[in-house]
């Protein structure tokens, strides 16, 4: 629903459907999915708390409060649900959904999960693994019957997650973010983010070269010198994500 890494007219903020009824990052939702849409949903998986990734959780619950029997599940560390609880849904910023309308009939819930231990939800299993961003961070496997995928969310520079993913065997696709071209590297570094040249080299600790890549999260005011960049990498299985796209694994 969106791919980008800051919003401008015609590009959104990350966030991917999964199934109709599991948002991998929450940074375009209300403007994208009809109210009908939105009252489907009944997971969110966080990657970490940097508006870009979570603002629309909180006009989807405000969309959806009185519609629905069940609460949207939260999902992501103790630590990052934590920051959400304490910056976010503290009745200052907005108000605790976790609690509204009722203790036990709110909109919200957070469902916690611990590092690399496989949670099931639904049809899916998520395993978080932690990333290297400014905030705690954490990339996810996500597993369904037959397939899997690896979602870095933001990061720069890591090695957890490649490892993991590298042992994955039914590993069908690869995510990740790409915000700024090469010549950038240094600010990449500092904000924890990679850069077309810094994707290649992790996908070298991957090892497996016949699995699709997706980009996401390019700032859009880059977004076409990081395209070429990519394109200059030679790698038929990268692809530059464009909003809207759909893919199936
Ligand atoms: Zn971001
Ligand atoms: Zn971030």
């Amino acid at each position: 629903m969106g791919c980008y890494g800051a919003e401008v007219p015609g590009y959104k903020a990350s966030s991917f459907l999964i199934n109709e009824d599991t948002l991998l990052d929450a940074g375009t939702v209300v403007s994208v999915l009809t109210v009908e849409e939105q009252l489907k949903i009944k997971n969110i998986i966080i990657s970490h708390t940097h508006l870009d990734h979570i603002k629309d959780i909180q006009f989807l619950a405000d969309n959806v409060i009185g519609k629905k029997d069940e609460p949207i599940n939260l999902i992501s560390t103790h630590g990052i649900l934590d920051i959400l609880r304490a910056n976010i849904l503290n009745n200052i910023i907005w108000p605790d959904f976790t609690t509204i309308p009722s203790q036990n009939g709110a909109v919200l819930k957070f469902l916690p999960v611990k590092g690399k231990e496989a949670c099931s939800i639904g049809d899916i299993t998520v395993i978080p693994v932690r990333v290297n961003h400014t905030v705690e961070a954490t990339g996810y496997i996500i597993r369904a019957k037959n397939s899997a995928i690896v979602y870095t969310g933001d990061t720069g520079c890591t090695d957890w997650i490649w490892e993991v993913a590298a042992k994955e065997k039914k590993l069908k696709a690869v995510f990740a973010e790409v915000s700024f071209p090469n010549s950038m590297a240094d600010l990449a570094d500092r904000s924890g983010h990679l850069t077309a040249e810094g994707l290649k080299k992790e996908l070298g600790k991957l090892g497996k070269q016949d699995i699709p890549v997706y980009v996401f999260h390019m700032k859009p005011q880059y977004l076409g010198i990081i395209e070429k960049e990519i394109s200059l990498l030679n790698n038929k299985k990268i692809k530059v994500l464009k909003q809207g796209d759909v893919i199936e694994i």
